[in-house]
Order: C-alpha cells, then sequence, then structure tokens
C-alpha cells in the first residue's frame, strides 16, 4: 500500500526538506524542462491552440453552470445503457459503495486503471482495511505502490525516481506483489517496462473487478472516455467482468462534439502527444459472448467538497481542470520543491487551488498551500482550459487571512504564517487607507518622487533578504498623474 498524505507539515517546511535533496531535484528539472519543451512543440503545431483553449474554457464554464441538469441527464443515460449510478458526497461514503460493490462480487483483489479520484479518497486504503488487495497498473502508480510511496506528478506520479532507484524498487519489492522481476534486471527503459509487463499481465488475466476514474464523460449518451499512453487501462476496462468508476461530478461534457476540443487539447498539453496512444470509451455494460467490456457497470459520483468549490465565485474556475499536468511542469516552485510537499494527491499549481477548496482552509497544510506560488503566472500561459491559478491564489490567500485559526492534528494552532499575514494585513489596511483618500495619496507620490535621490538600494530589516537578490523598482521623476495633466493639459481625474 502507498503512504497517504495524512498529516503532513505545512509547504514550507515540507518544501525545505525538499529543496535540500539533490537527487530530487535534479530528477525533477530533468523530467519537467523536457516535458514542457515537448509541450511547447506540440502546441505550436496547431494553428487555433488559443480558439481551442477558448471554446475549452466556454464549454466547461457552461457545464458547470449546468451541472445538476447535466448530471441527471447522464445519470439517466448510464441507467438506459445498462450501468448503475451511484452518489457520494464524500470519500467516506465512496469508499464505502466500491468495498459493497467488490465484495459483493465475492472477490478480494481489483485491478486498476490510474484514477487521481481514487487517490483522492485514499480508495486502496479502505479496500486493503477490508481484505481487499488493489493492484495499481499504471508503470508510474505501480512503482510508487511498489516502493511504498507517495505519487508527485498528476500525470507522471514517480517523477521523483530515476531509472537507477526503479530497477532497485522492481528488484526488491516485486516479489511481495506477485511475479518478481527478471534475474539480473537493468535500468534501461525497455528492460524496466518488460518487467512491469510480465508482472502485471498476469493480474490482467485473473482480475474479476477492475476499477478505474475517467477523463471525460458524455451526458448525453451516458459515455465515459479514459485516456492514457500504456494500454494498461484498455485491459483494466475490457478484461474484468465488472468494471466501477469513482469520477468527480465536475468531469462531464455536455456531448460528444464539446469531447472533441478537449481529445485535442488534453494530449498536446499532458504528452505532448497529438493523439492519446489509447482512448478507451464505453457505454454501459456489454455481453460477453459478443463483445469485449464489463457485464456489470457501476458509476460512482463523486462529490467530495465539489459543489463547495462550485459555490465560490472566483474558486470555482479550479473545476475546469482537465488534469494535464502542463502547470506542474512550467511552475518554478513545484521544480525545486517536488510533489511531495503540496501534501496532497494534487501537488503544484493546480493543487494550490484545489486541494485547499476540496478540503478547506482550516488545516495548516491546505492554509499554506495558496502560498506555494511567486505568482508569476506561467502556469495560466499554459493551461488549456485557461484557469488563472494566480487570480484564484491571491483569493484564496485573502480567506486564509479572514478564516481565523487553522488546526494540526484537530488542534488549533495559531494562523499560519501569523509574521507574514500581520504585515500583509498591515499594508492593505494603509493601502486602502491612501487610495481612499487621493489628496494624500498624491502629496505622498510627489514627495516620494522628490525625494527618489535618497532611496536606499536595499530594503531594511527583514525585507533584506528578499531585496539583496532583487532590484527595487525605480521610482520615476514625476507621478504618473501629474505627467497626465502636462502632457494632456487635463484636469487631475482623481
Ligand atoms: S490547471 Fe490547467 S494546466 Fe494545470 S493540470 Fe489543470 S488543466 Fe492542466
Amino acid at each position: 500500500m502507498s503512504r497517504t498524505f495524512v498529516g503532513m507539515p505545512a509547504f514550507p517546511e515540507a518544501a525545505h526538506e525538499a529543496v535540500g535533496n539533490r537527487t530530487l531535484r535534479r530528477n525533477l528539472r530533468h523530467a519537467t524542462h523536457t516535458i514542457r519543451a515537448k509541450r511547447a512543440k506540440a502546441v505550436a503545431e496547431v494553428s487555433d491552440w488559443a480558439e481551442l483553449r477558448e471554446a475549452g474554457r466556454q464549454i466547461k464554464d457552461h457545464t458547470l453552470r449546468r451541472l445538476d441538469r447535466y448530471l441527471v441527464q447522464l445519470e439517466e443515460s448510464v441507467t438506459a445503457a445498462g450501468g448503475t449510478v451511484h452518489w457520494a458526497a464524500d470519500a467516506d461514503e465512496a469508499n464505502r459503495i466500491v468495498t459493497e460493490l467488490v465484495k459483493a462480487t465475492g472477490e478480494s483483489e481489483v485491478v486498476k486503471v490510474k484514477s487521481m479520484a481514487t487517490q483522492e479518497i485514499g480508495l486502496n486504503e479502505a479496500l486493503e482495511a477490508e481484505g481487499i488487495r488493489a493492484y495499481e497498473t499504471d508503470l508510474a502508480e505501480l512503482i510508487v505502490q511498489l516502493g511504498r510511496d507517495r505519487p508527485s506528478h498528476i500525470l507522471v506520479p514517480a517523477i521523483h525516481r530515476n531509472r537507477g532507484e526503479i530497477r532497485d524498487i522492481f528488484r526488491s519489492r516485486m516479489g511481495a506483489w506477485g511475479r518478481p522481476a527478471p534475474e539480473g534486471l537493468t535500468d534501461t527503459p525497455a528492460e524496466l517496462a518488460e518487467a512491469a509487463r510480465l508482472h502485471l499481465r498476469e493480474k490482467f488475466l485473473r482480475a474479476k473487478v477492475g476499477i478505474s476514474g475517467a477523463n471525460f464523460m458524455v451526458a448525453e449518451t451516458g459515455t465515459l472516455v479514459v485516456v492514457e499512453s500504456e494500454g494498461n487501462g484498455r485491459m483494466c476496462l475490457t478484461l474484468p467482468e465488472t468494471l466501477i468508476s469513482v469520477v468527480g461530478i465536475e468531469k462531464i461534457v455536455p456531448t460528444w462534439r464539446d469531447l472533441e476540443v478537449f481529445l485535442q487539447t488534453l494530449p498536446r498539453s499532458s504528452t505532448a502527444e497529438r493523439m492519446n496512444p489509447y482512448t478507451s470509451i464505453w457505454t454501459g455494460t456489454t455481453d460477453s459472448r459478443t463483445a469485449d467490456g464489463p457485464q456489470t457497470f457501476h458509476l460512482v459520483l463523486l462529490d467530495n467538497g465539489r459543489t463547495d468549490t462550485l459555490a465560490d465565485q472566483v474558486g470555482r474556475q479550479a473545476l475546469r481542470c482537465i488534469r494535464c499536468s502542463a502547470c506542474l511542469n512550467v511552475c518554478p516552485v513545484y521544480e525545486r520543491a517536488g510533489g511531495h510537499a503540496y501534501g496532497s494527491v494534487y501537488p503544484g499549481p493546480i493543487g494550490a487551488i484545489l486541494s485547499p477548496q476540496l478540503r478547506g482552509t482550516q488545516s495548516e497544510i491546505d492554509a499554506s498551500l495558496p502560498y506555494a506560488s511567486s505568482l508569476c503566472g506561467a502556469c495560466y500561459e499554459v493551461c488549456p482550459v485557461a484557469i488563472d491559478i494566480p487570480e484564484v491564489l491571491v483569493h484564496l490567500r485573502e480567506r486564509v487571512v479572514e478564516g481565523g485559526p487553522v488546526t494540526r492534528g484537530g488542534n488549533k494552532v495559531v494562523l499560519k504564517p501569523a509574521k507574514g499575514h500581520a504585515a500583509e494585513r498591515a499594508a492593505m489596511r494603509a493601502a486602502r487607507w491612501a487610495f481612499s483618500h487621493p489628496g494624500a495619496l498624491r502629496t505622498g507620490q510627489r514627495l516620494v518622487s522628490h525625494s527618489r535621490r535618497f532611496h536606499p538600494r536595499t530594503l531594511p530589516g527583514p525585507g533584506r533578504a528578499w531585496s539583496a537578490s532583487r532590484d527595487l523598482p525605480a521610482v520615476p521623476a514625476e507621478p504618473f498623474r501629474d505627467w497626465w495633466r502636462r502632457t494632456h493639459g487635463g484636469k487631475d481625474t482623481r
């Protein structure tokens, strides 16, 4: 079983530890720079990328505004196609539903397609507590599971591992989970992939129950879509007799036409491919005598904080996310801190805005996440559904500051980071006063301009470290409003 994120320290503490790990930094730098360069090339090939991005944004916003209607339509479509829909308000309810469904089949093991939603609810751990073993079949998830590790990237959960580490994990741990690694296994990619293939094949052929998430659900036909690169998902979706899919309610799109947009933007943004190697699409159940696919299909629709997120007018845009991970790969903070520091299955910029909304900002880790960013905006630039992550981060910082005490392990602790917040609050109060007193603002601006020769080049006190590596912006010789009046001959509009 992989370790969970429960009890992780706040971001600054966890990141501090990660930044000191040279191997981790080297692994992350190499991987993120490689993926980001490939993505940029793949996106540049598409002449109407900006239009596709805007279409994706509009489709998601339209769907989220009418989510109640589309979810009911989806339920009717899935039911009509032979599936059964279950509604789960939170992680506990979803885990209970899935556990009971597996138990009803009489099976004690399941194969899994890579799924963020099942990681979010801790499904593997919940199944294990009931004596059911869940086998991850995605190569990177397999590495994480065998290494008793935690995922650190949305798309490449074992991005923090290099080939040598993976070889060692396979050699030492595969035998405990089934077929051992071949004798003399080296760290060449082909050998590692073959070892995983042999290890997983016996599980695919034996499994009677598969568990998946979905990238998209099409409301008009009740169709689910999984995109992947390895083919393990296709095996899990077609071989077992029973399929249970746990999917967040925001993964819905109204029509197949809408799906067309995301099947263009997702592969280029995530793996820099023009098209996903495997796009598995299924609707309800199949007759085993005539077709591949599940004879029994259950869809568990997961809320777990999503409707609360939807109620926040600024924060709701996080629900547009299609989990491409492009924002992680360009983020300077993620590149140095790694994914574990975010204390959630959703790391990087999207994790910094999604986790505090799904879980609330009352815990120390969630209250620290909106600060895990330099607000450089690179994440927004690459996001294929135009989520303005910096805007949401600033909005969530406000929520943290206004929200009162945070907790660690159920106990209240001082609002974190207390010093920063107090200074920030004082600065904001001063700014509010100045902007609501234009006369004083104008006098202050002139004073600052006239005394610019005497301004220090570095900040005093606690600001010294900040200004030691930065140039303070130059103060203009003349305030903007004076310049405007002089050059345009008009009045100060205040
Ligand atoms: S926020 Fe945007 S860039 Fe980041 S994972 Fe989601 S869709 Fe991709």
